[in-house]
């Protein structure tokens, strides 16, 4: 069964109006631990609870205040033969004693039965004031439970929206590596492909080098390898040198601090077939116009 329906036979339920097949089923789901069920249960005995003291008092009609006083006179009617010691004395004529004695029984008798009222009225409030007081201790733990399972279930979808981004950030790098690959193989796959190496300069003897490009695709690649990780006050510069010794600034670069290597874009300037050499130098981060460093790696292009 839903909650909706099992809430609804709820309701029946403190109202008095569930019969046994109904309660069986509310017990049935209660078991199940659904939480938003017992919290209306408790909701609804406490109202039902409730329900009496906020009801008027309201005066008996004339006929049930009739029948009680004809019952009060009778116990008291009874009460005063048995004191006189004449068991059959209502149809005998009294003594003037004992009618003084029948008002006084008489109020008695009410004050006993008014004095019964009163006390189980309030052994009724005070039962009912246990029941709200019951009612409001379990209301408020399962609210304190309520709390503590959204906190967790907050933690939990926090925890899961960063796992979310982290996944799509690693998606993002292998996209972008993909791209890369897609394109080296294509400019590799291509007749029009060149490539030249690139040899290391002291004190970088055991770095080297490779320069790929395509002409048609306009594509180029720079490989190096062997070349330390430098730290993020400086760069590597790539220069492309015209047959006149004119040098262009063509990208910047850091090797992988795992690998020592790279591979990387040049940005190659408008006319590359004046480019006759290619070389690398270390410049402060952000590169030079012009190179300062040494040449750590070079090769010829033309
Ligand atoms: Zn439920």
């Amino acid at each position: 069964m839903q909650c909706e329906e099992i809430q609804e036979l709820i309701y029946l339920e403190a109202a008095g109006a569930a019969d046994s097949a109904m309660v069986a089923a509310i017990r049935a789901h209660l078991a199940t631990g659904c939480l938003a069920c017992q919290a209306t249960r408790a909701e609804a005995m406490l109202a039902s609870a409730q329900l009496p003291l906020n009801l008027a008092p309201c005066p008996p009609s004339s006929k049930v205040k009739d029948e009680l006083m004809r019952r009060v006179k009778s116990v008291a009617a009874s009460s005063g033969a048995m004191s006189a010691g004449h068991p059959q004395a209502p149809t005998q004529k009294p003594t003037t004693g004992k009618l003084v004695m029948w008002p006084l029984v008489i109020s008695s008798s009410i004050a006993a039965a008014f004095l019964l009222i009163a006390v189980l009225g309030l052994q009724t409030n005070q039962q009912l004031t246990n029941k709200v007081i019951g009612d409001v201790t379990t209301l408020h733990q399962l609210k304190k439970s309520l709390a503590h399972e959204v906190a967790q279930t907050n933690a939990i979808s926090v925890a899961m929206k960063n796992a979310i981004t982290s996944e799509h950030h690693k998606i993002a790098v292998l996209k972008t590596e993909l791209t890369t690959a897609q394109g080296v193989e294509k400019m590799i796959g291509s007749p029009a492909m060149e490539m030249a190496s690139l040899r290391g300069m002291p004190p970088m003897h055991s770095a080297w080098g490779r320069v790929m490009w395509n002409g048609k695709m306009k594509m180029w690649k720079l490989c190096a390898f062997n070349l330390p990780h430098l730290p993020n006050s400086k760069t590597y510069e790539v220069w492309m040198i015209t047959a006149h010794g004119k040098k262009m600034p063509a990208g910047l670069f850091n090797t992988s601090s795992k690998t020592q290597s790279v591979m990387m874009t040049p940005h190659v300037p408008p006319n590359p077939h004046a480019m006759a050499e290619i070389a690398v130098t270390v410049e402060p981060a952000g590169g030079s116009p012009q190179p300062t460093g040494a040449v750590l790696l070079t090769g010829r292009i033309g």
